[in-house]
């Protein structure tokens, strides 16, 4: 099937830090595909701004280079890509400095839609926010896009959404979570509320738990000294996990509309119960298959960061009294996994005499590898010898199903400038969620500090701690495989 593409509106998209490696490796990459898709139209143009004093054509080769590197071979195309590139300009800026801004003011014209990505340290972004608005670069139509992380706690969120506040409006400033990008993160809504199998039975009369997985293979080698700042909780928790959690637990929305959807995220995080000191377990990788563990990583011997955490939390309110949601992510695991899933309760009565080959609903939504859903379910298993029972996937892998060749699939980054350019928030963080998340993790971050909790360790290559697996157990419950 041949996805519809609906060109947007002509743009000038200004990304600071446009040298950086965000930047070579899915913006500009992500934008080459939309372009060849037909979506991006030939008037639109990017500019890279960053310091380094690169010339036009030094900057349109720095990017063809991160294009061969970064697209699969199969999408390049060396007239889409010479065609692409000269819709490329580049302005040498320094976020703290005031030589280049006339020259930008100058490259971005007035009269498309203009917006200005912030992929730089997020200590820059009140700078960038206050000569775009001094150089009157930005007006009231202009559209701000931000990286992660927005703050490191609440108050470095607060601070953060009150510099921006300063020059835009709420309504031009975009939040990148691009775990809201994907597909399937999406395709969740669209099966929450655009079928209705689904909504009668979603809640905690019928569902037994929920689980949200996030593991990956690689540990923090490389970024030891920003991750050591951070840790799981920060990096993964308060911003994708919970993003995640939202979209599983909130009401439907009285329309797909930005503030609609929003208020329903919002009042969700609202509910969490503050989580206690048994509800929590925290790990750190051990060397293993050649590489050092994440104290050597980390390069502070007596670093007490997680790069594992796994928790229990519950939702305060009437559809989800009594379900709890297991959330764990960590670095250096089995496998490079994400899945959310949703374990239905049994059945009240069994008409089978196979009861013991009986078991529970689930619906997993994969996020990696191979977005997909699937729905476990119940059957006869199949030929003579009396009614046994057996457990199919339902597969709804979208790839297979809807003959797409999974890069065909957009990437999170595509789909989400585009939305910027459409002027669509609907997949974007509101302030007042980000602050919200963080209230609720702050106290989490600070208990554990002030007690000075060691995370326990744990194998390269395993599932994670040991005690992980007794959060479950002593609920009667297991985490599901991480598997490759
Ligand atoms: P990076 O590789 O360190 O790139 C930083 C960029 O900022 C470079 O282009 C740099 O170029 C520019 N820059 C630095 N100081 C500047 C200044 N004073 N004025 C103007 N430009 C300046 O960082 P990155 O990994 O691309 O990350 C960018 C942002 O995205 C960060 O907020 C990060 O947290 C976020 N993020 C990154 C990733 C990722 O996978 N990389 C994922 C999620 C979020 P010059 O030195 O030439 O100025």
């Amino acid at each position: 099937m041949v996805s519809r593409v609906i060109p947007v509106d002509t743009f000038d998209l200004v990304i600071f830090g446009g040298t950086g490696d965000l930047a070579r490796r899915k913006i500009f990459p992500g934008l080459y595909r939309r372009f060849m898709a037909g979506q991006m139209n030939a008037d639109s143009r990017i500019i890279g701004a960053a310091r380094a004093k690169n010339s036009d054509e030094q900057f349109r080769a720095m990017i063809h280079d991160s294009l061969l590197e970064f697209v699969p071979k199969d999408r390049q195309d060396d007239k889409v890509i010479e065609a692409f590139l000269a819709r490329i300009d580049y302005v040498s800026i320094d976020a703290k400095e005031e030589s280049g801004w006339t020259k930008l003011k100058s490259t971005v014209r007035a009269n498309v839609v203009r917006a200005f990505y912030f992929s730089v340290a997020p200590a820059l972004f009140g700078d960038l926010a206050e000569r775009l608005h001094a150089h009157a670069i930005t007006d009231a139509t202009s559209r701000v896009v931000v990286e992660k992380p927005f703050g490191r706690d609440l108050a470095t969120a607060k601070a953060l959404n009150a510099t921006l506040a300063k020059y835009f409006a709420e309504t031009q400033i975009y939040r990148i979570d691009h775990y809201l990008g994907k597909e399937t993160v999406q395709n969740l809504m669209a099966v929450r509320f655009a079928n209705i199998l689904f909504e009668p039975i979603w809640k905690a009369q019928y569902i037994d738990h929920v689980q949200i997985t996030v593991a990956e293979t690689v540990g923090v080698d490389g970024r030891g000294a920003y991750y050591d700042k951070s840790g799981a909780m920060r990096d993964m928790v308060q911003n994708h996990m919970m993003q995640l959690l939202c979209l599983i637990a909130m009401e439907p929305p009285y329309h797909f509309d930005p503030d609609a959807v929003r208020d329903e995220k919002l009042k969700v995080i609202r509910a969490l119960e503050p989580v206690t000191v048994n509800d929590i377990v925290r790990g750190q990788y051990l060397a293993g298959g050649g590489e050092g563990g994440y104290i050597e990583h980390s390069e502070n011997p007596n670093s007490k960061t997680e790069s594992y955490v796994a928790l229990r939390v519950n939702v305060a309110n009437w559809r989800w009294k009594g379900t709890p949601f297991y959330l764990r992510t960590g670095k250096r695991l089995r496998a490079r996994y994400s899945e959310i899933a949703i374990t239905f309760k049994e059945p009240p009565h069994s008409i089978f005499d196979d009861a013991k080959g009986w078991k529970a609903n689930v619906l997993v939504i994969r996020l990696q590898p191979n977005e997909g859903m699937n729905l476990m379910v119940m059957i006869k298993e199949p030929g003579p010898g009396g009614m046994r029972l057996m457990q199919v996937p339902l597969d709804m892998t979208f790839a297979d199903a809807l003959g797409q060749d999974a890069e065909d699939v957009p990437d999170a980054y595509e789909r989400l400038i585009m939305d910027v350019i459409r002027g669509n928030q609907t997949l974007f963080m509101r302030g007042d969620e980000v602050e919200a998340a963080w209230a609720w993790t702050d106290p989490i971050i600070q208990g554990w500090e002030a007690r000075g909790d060691k995370p326990q360790d744990y194998d390269a290559g395993s599932s994670g701690p040991e005690d992980a697996l007794m959060l479950l157990h002593k609920d009667g419950r297991r985490w599901r495989e991480i598997k490759g």
